[in-house]
C-alpha cells in the first residue's frame, strides 16, 4: 500500500510506492524517436491495444470510435484512488495513507507523435483532454491538489515511448506550493495586486526575456532561471486554478505550447524534457495564486552543490537563451 511520509526536518511530504518499481522500462533498448513507427503492435499506448491498459476513464475522438487522445489509469500507480487519506504515525513520523489518483493521457493514436509533431487541432485535443481529467477531479473531496506534468524521455522520467503526459491528484500540499502561495499572499497583503500579474506586465514591458505571445497567453524565461532555457507560459488573464480558464483559449494555449516546446527542440536538437501546469491547489481563493506553466529541458544534471544548498547554477544568461527561442519562435510562425 502506499503511503505519504513528511520529513519533519526539511518538512517534506514523500510518497513511498514501492509497487512503481516493478513498471518496465521500454527505453533501453529503442531507436530514438525520429525514427520511430507511427504504429506499434507491441506498444500498450498504440490503437488495438486498449486492453493492455488500465481502465479508460476518458477520450476524445476525432471520428465515431476513433480516440485522438486517451485517457486511462496509470497501471503502476504511485497512489491508491481505493483508500482514504486517514492520518497517522506519531510526532516525528507523520503518515498519511497513500490515497491520490494517476492517470496516463496519450497524446495521440500515432507511436511517433507527441505535442510538437502534431497539427495545432492535435495540440488543442490534448489541452482539452488535460481539462476534462483536472475538472473532473477537482471535484473529489479528498483531492487537494492536482499536478499535471510530461516527462519526455528517458532523462526526464519517461518509460514509455508513445507521447503522453499524467496527472496526479494528491490529498497534501507539497511545501513548495506552499510556499508560493505565502509569498503570493504577502505580495498582495503589501501591494495590494497579484504579484504573478505584475511580473507578466514589467516583463511584457521590458521585453527582454520573452519569448512568444499570443492573445491569451505570453512565454518568458525566469529573470532568475535555475538552469538553462527554463521556461514558463503564463495566462495574461489571472486565474489561480488552470480549471477556471475558458475554453475559448485553448487553442491559443494549444498555440503557445506548440511554439515554445517546438523551440526548445529545434535549438536544442530535441532534448529531453518536463513540463509541469502549476496551478493553485483546490479551493484556494481565486486571488491568492496565478497558474502557470514550467517547461524544462533537461540539458543538465543536478550536482552536489545544488542538493547542499538549494542553490542552483545557470551556466546561461536567461536574456540570450530567451532571445534565441524567440528567433526560432520567429522563423516558426514565418515572420522573418
Ligand atoms: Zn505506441
Ligand atoms: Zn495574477
Amino acid at each position: 500500500m502506499p503511503e505519504f511520509r513528511f520529513n519533519v526536518l526539511t518538512r517534506e511530504w514523500v510518497i513511498i510506492a514501492t509497487e512503481r518499481a516493478k513498471r518496465p522500462m521500454e527505453f533501453a533498448q529503442t531507436a530514438p524517436r525520429l525514427n520511430l513507427p507511427a504504429h506499434d503492435k507491441r506498444c500498450p499506448f498504440c490503437p488495438g491495444n486498449e486492453h493492455m491498459t488500465s481502465a479508460e476513464v476518458d477520450r476524445i475522438e476525432s471520428a465515431p470510435g476513433v480516440w485522438q487522445t486517451r485517457a486511462f489509469k496509470n497501471k503502476f500507480p504511485a497512489l491508491d484512488e481505493n483508500l482514504q487519506p486517514n492520518a497517522s504515525g506519531d510526532l516525528l513520523r507523520p503518515r498519511i495513507d497513500g490515497f491520490g489518483i494517476h492517470e496516463v493521457i496519450v497524446d495521440s493514436p500515432k507511436h511517433n507523435k507527441g505535442i510538437t509533431d502534431l497539427p495545432l487541432p492535435g495540440v488543442e485535443k490534448i489541452v482539452e483532454s488535460y481539462l476534462r481529467r483536472y475538472r473532473f477531479h477537482a471535484q473529489d473531496p479528498r483531492v487537494k491538489q492536482i499536478i499535471i506534468f510530461k516527462n519526455n524521455g528517458v532523462t526526464a522520467g519517461s518509460s514509455i515511448i508513445h507521447p503522453h503526459s499524467q496527472l496526479i491528484a494528491t490529498p497534501i500540499l507539497s511545501s513548495q506550493v506552499q510556499e508560493r502561495i505565502r509569498v503570493t499572499q504577502e505580495f498582495r497583503a503589501e501591494n495590494k495586486k497579484c504579484l504573478i500579474c505584475e511580473m507578466i506586465r514589467q516583463e511584457i514591458e521590458l521585453n527582454q526575456r520573452i519569448i512568444y505571445q499570443n492573445r491569451h497567453f505570453v512565454s518568458f524565461l525566469p529573470y532568475a532561471a535555475l538552469s538553462s532555457f527554463h521556461t514558463w507560459i503564463f495566462p495574461l488573464e489571472h486565474h489561480a486554478h488552470f480549471g477556471s480558464i475558458d475554453d475559448d483559449i485553448i487553442p491559443d494555449l494549444a498555440d503557445i505550447l506548440y511554439h515554445v516546446i517546438k523551440a526548445h527542440e529545434k535549438l536544442l536538437n530535441r532534448p529531453d524534457y518536463n513540463f509541469v501546469v502549476r496551478t493553485a491547489p483546490i479551493g484556494l481563493p481565486n486571488e491568492d495564486y496565478h497558474w502557470y506553466i514550467s517547461i524544462i529541458p533537461r540539458l543538465t544534471k543536478t550536482a552536489g552543490f545544488e542538493i547542499g544548498s538549494n542553490i542552483y547554477i545557470n551556466g546561461s544568461l536567461p536574456e540570450l537563451n530567451a532571445l534565441e527561442l524567440r528567433n526560432v519562435v520567429d522563423i516558426l510562425k514565418n515572420k522573418v
